[in-house]
């Protein structure tokens, strides 16, 4: 009988402890995506250009991996945080986004150096366009290349 309770002592304990390690692990990963979500933001905001998932993964140098980095960036640009364009090379840049919400609402361009590849915003560069009737334009992609001011 008291064989049977100390077994049974055991087994409370051994959940127990199971629980806790299994509520310290949930608590790591959130902390973990919380300090992903802020480096991330962070080296996206202190850049002066637009960076590619591969730069992003790169640059944080193995702190999360790619599936977690696709997962903030997603959040990032549904909380305006950051806006996503795809480059002349077809590969999609993120960069940081001023006074927006959960609305993006700027149309700028976006200019990529041939020399140093790099991409950046144009912020006051918004193209004039007048559609025909009956389109409705709900997303611009408008990307220019050509010699940056640091390589000229
Ligand atoms: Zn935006
Ligand atoms: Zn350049
Ligand atoms: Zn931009």
């Amino acid at each position: 009988m008291q064989q049977c309770c100390k077994h049974n002592d055991y087994f409370r304990y051994r959940n127990r402890d199971e629980i806790k390690i299994i509520i310290f692990a949930e608590a790591m990963k959130h902390t973990r995506n919380t300090t992903a979500k802020t480096e991330i933001l962070n080296l996206i905001s202190r850049s002066k250009v637009a960076l590619s998932h591969s730069e992003i993964e790169m640059r944080l140098d193995g702190l999360c991996n790619r599936v977690t980095i696709y997962r903030v960036l997603e959040r990032l640009e549904e909380e305006g945080q950051i806006h996503k364009f795809v480059n002349i090379d077809g590969h999609l840049k993120f960069a940081a986004c001023h006074d927006c919400n959960d609305l993006h609402h700027h149309n700028h361009a976006h200019f990529n150096c041939v020399a140093c590849g790099s991409v950046t915003c144009l912020e006051k560069v918004e193209p004039l366009f007048k559609m025909p009737p009956h389109y409705q334009v709900q997303q611009l992609n408008f990307t220019l290349s050509g010699i940056c001011p640091l390589c000229i």
